[in-house]
């Protein structure tokens, strides 16, 4: 049994891109393992510094959205209810040069994608660009070693790896753990809109939380391929969201092979192969949908704080090894 962290910034409701990138590896391990998963407040506040109550909301959004799918076995915390969390950042800050913090590829195409500010970069608070380097506190503060997430969050636990690997180095101890991602077949679901993420920031997600006719909406007006213009024309699978979107959720694969077969072929119309999609998403959704129904908020709020508790208690720990580790361990009372 190992140590699994996980997590969601709280920016808005959680949506297929989490569900096929995350959530649906954290359903099974939540069996095999401890996990824990937390709901990272404190790193959305990094770019939503100002509007606070839009995180805070979301909160309960993303805890609600995580017991309607079925995550009941795990402890889900918020992460700035952790308080050795920016104690064990500062420590980490020094060991992380800013030449590194900046070369990070994610932060560097999130600070691309904020910028039609083209100013963004000069802009941009240290907290964000820094945000890697909290991350390496939530992952050791738990001393997790299993990370399942999406191919974005690779730059981040390489970071993290690097940042254990020189603190025990440096401090000559074993204290901090490296971790390992664990990533699921579709490592990044792309937008509805053809982007290369579906993502909250973008807006271009089909949500946990729409109702059937948003999702037929949305699924209606995904891009196909422009040159499939009558249903007997030869079609391209490639670029065509419809279906990078089956191959995401279709699990008869064979079928799924056959429908390949006959668009390229010619005769399969983009309405039939969306109204499949459209199923296929159903059979995810509604019962998704029918556990959130019987969710009362104050349930959510037990659970989350239980969950705030134990993973508190066990960041502290960690943190009095970290300063014990760094000479820091004064004795006051
Ligand atoms: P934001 O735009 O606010 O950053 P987001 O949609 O990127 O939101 P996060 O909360 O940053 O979502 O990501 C939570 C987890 O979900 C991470 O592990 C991330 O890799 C994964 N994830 C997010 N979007 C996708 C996607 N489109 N495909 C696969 N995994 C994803
Ligand atoms: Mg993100």
């Amino acid at each position: 049994m190992s140590i699994v962290l996980t997590g969601d910034r709280p920016t808005g409701p959680l949506h297929l891109g989490h569900y096929i990138g995350s959530l649906k590896n954290r359903l099974d391990l939540q069996h095999k393992h401890q996990m824990y998963i937390m709901i990272a407040d404190t790193q959305a506040l990094t770019d939503y510094f100002d509007r606070p109550q839009f995180v805070r909301d979301n909160i309960w959004q993303i805890a609600q959205d995580y017991l309607a799918i079925g995550l009941d076995a795990c402890d889900i915390f918020i992460q700035s209810t952790i308080k050795a969390l920016p104690e064990l950042t500062m420590y980490y800050m020094n060991l992380v040069t800013l030449a590194r913090v900046t070369r990070n590829p994610t932060v560097k195409a999130e600070l691309k994608q904020k910028a039609s500010k083209e100013s963004f970069e000069q802009s941009a608070p240290c907290g964000f660009v820094c945000y890697p380097i909290s991350q390496a506190a939530d992952i050791t503060c738990v001393q997790a070693e299993l990370i399942p997430v999406g191919i974005d969050q690779l730059p981040m636990i390489e970071q993290a790896n690097e940042i254990v690997r020189k603190f025990n180095s440096m401090y000559k101890t074993d204290v901090l753990k490296e971790s390992q991602a664990i990533l699921s077949e579709t490592s990044r679901l792309i937008g509805i809109d053809g982007n290369a993420k579906a993502s909250k920031s973008l807006n271009n997600c089909i949500f946990l939380i729409d109702s059937p006719d948003v999702v037929k909406q949305k699924v209606m007006s995904m891009y196909t391929d422009p040159n499939h213009i009558r249903v007997s024309d030869p079609g391209n699978v490639k670029n065509n969201v419809v279906f990078h979107y089956l191959e995401a959720f279709y699990e008869d694969k064979e079928d799924l092979a056959a429908m390949k077969a006959h668009y390229k072929k010619g005769g399969l119309g983009d309405v039939t192969i969306k109204q499949k999609l459209i199923g296929i998403l159903e059979n995810i959704l509604e019962p998704i949908r029918e556990r959130r129904s019987k969710i009362k908020q104050t349930d959510v709020e037990a659970i989350v704080y239980a969950g705030c508790k134990k993973a508190s208690k066990t960041a502290h720990e960690v943190l009095y090894k970290v300063k014990e580790a760094m000479h820091l361990n004064f004795d006051i009372n």
